[in-house]
């Protein structure tokens, strides 16, 4: 067994998948501080069928559908050297990797399914942009390595560590005989190619449940794992996909993805994931089946990891035959010191051992167990010659679940040891139940967050409702008086606009509003915030500015909606707007005082003629 993990050794031996000459020189002349795109480009060009590849990522459809590219630099400049450097690399290394020596390694599905996570993980980051297509197409193809390097460095390992984790703890196996799991080698080796950190952050979070705060790193690493859901979706057989699918529609809401929209999406990913399959020589051919579990519970109980300790040899010989012919597989020693040895390396689940050993005694063993972590979820069954109230006390008080009075009847042990499973499966199921609540409350709080947004957002202009622009305002009214600093709002109303609605109709006087919304977004600044109120009035909060400088606002916004008209229409008289202002400085006067003067000042405009700004007077 592995204790330690060496990264430099294996890679020195040559033993990990490693990127062709020419995907390192490219590598290495995107780190030089000289490096053009000019050069890059003639590398490139050294490789006929990597410049085709990268003609072919530039133009296709993931990316925007934009002007067609014919030249290999237009390609690179339009995907930038990053982007080209990276997807280099992972060319060279799914066209290296193709000495299949690990048995029980599924290579076509693997490369098919990492190919399908690549092509997921760009059309995902096309529509929700987190991250370029370009970049993420590679972290997805890449983004499953280590489990392909545990096969190519450890081929005969490997393919005993899978067929030994059938349906059970694969990762824990891995940790266990490599000191590593595939996650974390993944990690490694992608860091190793210098792949952008912010990528990496997100792949690590995407292994785990991602979530927390709404950053971009949680956001792609969510869409990283909607997208392995897909790629598991692309190659799995007819019934297996029926399986899939319904929790994928449900994965999908959280990325706005509903229905026939949801539909199309994942035909047009199938749809390319088999035309990149052609392109860079990758079966999509494959059907995954169903992986059926060993704990199945319609079926009879699967036999335990059991080890048994008792000092009599004979005994142990006896016990030991009987439990492995019951479907136990069985490990044995004869004192509390080496059963914690083996303990520590094997990790059976159920222990049954004798109490009277030396030198340590089972007593002491179930003690020094259950205090470490190791031994928490352990089921321990004493063996114990007398049925004395007080030494059984004592057994269930060192940590012992049962007990089996010596001579032991085989019937009896092995009705304990199925009790023993039974509570052992609950447990398991409770830690899966755990993992799920984890998932769901993840989800949720996504969920939440859309809700809260909607809440806020007026559907017809984009723009914060009143709900939203009322209690920001108080907010901004708050941090204003702290730092004494100035505050103004700007109370708008389009003139006369009832008359558009009389004389073009309703949807026209809906399309003069979104028009008027897209010349307030252009013409306040970034820390001013523009919310619609209701009908034709808007308010604008401008923190940090004094009421001098928000009538220049207010012009500057009065005088953009009467230029610019909306096209297409043939409005009864032009599109003009009114606009009272009022400031306040330190806090006076109260955020609700600012709204009530705002609205007189306005109130005054529409009264001597409209189409003009107007500062409140206090
Ligand atoms: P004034 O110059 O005095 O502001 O006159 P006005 O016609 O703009 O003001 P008034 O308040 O009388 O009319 C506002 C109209 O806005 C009334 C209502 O039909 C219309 N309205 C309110 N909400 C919407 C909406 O969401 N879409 C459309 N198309 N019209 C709306
Ligand atoms: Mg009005
Ligand atoms: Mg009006």
């Amino acid at each position: 067994m592995n204790t330690e993990f060496s990264f430099h050794e294996l890679k020195a031996a040559d033993r990990l998948p490693s990127p062709s000459g020419l995907a390192l020189a490219i590598m290495r002349l995107v780190q030089r501080e000289d490096a053009t795109v000019k050069k890059l480009t003639d590398l490139v060009k050294a490789d006929p069928a990597l410049t085709a590849r990268i003609l072919s990522f530039a133009n296709s459809a993931a990316f925007g559908a934009r002007r067609p590219v014919a030249a290999i630099q237009d390609a690179v400049i339009m995907m930038g050297m990053q982007a080209v450097r990276n997807f280099a690399l992972g060319l060279s290394i799914v066209s290296r990797q193709r000495n299949e020596h690990c048995s029980g390694f599924d290579y076509g599905v693997y490369w098919a399914q990492a190919l399908a996570l690549a092509v997921a993980v760009a059309a995902v980051t096309g529509r929700e942009r987190t991250v370029a297509p370009e970049e993420s197409f590679t972290l997805g193809l890449l983004s499953d390595i280590g489990r392909l390097a545990l096969a190519t460095a450890w081929s005969d390992a490997y393919s005993e560590c899978l067929r030994a984790s059938q349906g059970g703890d694969l990762m824990q196996l891995e940790r266990e005989r490599f000191a590593v799991d595939h996650n974390e080698l993944t990690l490694i080796l992608l860091l190793d190619w210098g792949l952008p950190s912010l990528l990496l952050d997100s792949l690590k979070l995407s292994f785990e449940s991602p979530t927390g705060e709404s950053s971009r790193i949680v956001r792609f690493a969510q869409q990283l794992a909607f997208s392995r859901r897909i790629a598991r979706f692309c190659v799995a057989d007819d019934s297996y996909r029926a399986v899939l699918l319904p929790d994928l529609r449900q994965d999908a809401v959280l990325h706005a993805l509903e229905g026939e929209s949801f539909d199309r999406f994942l035909d047009e990913i199938c749809k390319q994931w088999q035309e990149w399959g052609k392109l860079i020589d990758i079966e999509t051919d494959v059907r995954m089946v169903f992986p059926v579990s060993r704990h199945d519970p319609f079926e009879a109980l699967p036999g335990l990891e059991l080890l048994l300790v008792d000092d009599d040899p004979m005994m142990l010989a006896r016990l030991s035959k009987q439990l492995a012919s019951a479907g136990h597989r069985v490990s044995t020693c004869r004192d509390g010191e080496s059963a914690l040895k083996l303990i520590i390396e094997n990790k059976p689940q159920l222990v049954i051992t004798d109490w009277r050993m030396k030198p340590m005694d089972g007593l002491t063993l179930c003690k020094t167990l259950r205090g470490s972590d190791l031994g928490k979820n352990l089921y321990l069954i004493m063996l114990t010659a007398s049925e004395s109230e007080d030494a059984l006390v004592e057994a269930f008080d060192a940590g012992i679940d049962d007990y089996v009075i010596k001579p032991v009847s085989l019937k009896v042990l092995l009705a304990r040891v199925r009790a023993g499973q039974r509570i052992l499966m609950l447990q398991q199921e409770l830690e899966k139940e755990k993992k799920d609540i984890e998932r769901y409350s993840a989800e949720l709080a996504v969920v939440n967050r859309r809700l809260e947004l909607m809440a806020n957002t007026d559907i017809l202009t984009g723009l914060p409702n009143r709900r939203y622009a009322l209690n920001r305002l108080e907010q901004e009214w708050d941090s204003a008086q702290r730092y004494g600093r100035p505050l103004s709002v700007l109370m708008l109303d389009l003139d006369y606009f009832k008359s558009i609605n009389d004389n073009l109709g309703h949807d026209a006087g809906d399309v003069v509003l979104a028009h008027a919304a897209n010349l307030l977004k252009a013409n306040a600044r970034t820390s001013d915030i523009a919310c619609r109120l209701g009908g034709e009035e808007f308010l604008v909060i401008a923190p940090n500015t004094d009421a001098k400088a928000a009538l220049l606002l207010a012009e500057r916004i009065r005088s953009s909606i009467q230029t610019e008209q909306p096209k297409d229409l043939a409005l009864p008289r032009p599109m003009t707007v009114s606009i009272g202002v009022a400031g306040s400085l330190g806090g006076k006067p109260r955020w609700n005082e600012l709204i009530k003067l705002a609205d007189q000042a306005l109130y005054k405009i529409k009264a001597e003629g409209r189409n003009a700004v107007r500062l409140a007077s206090q």
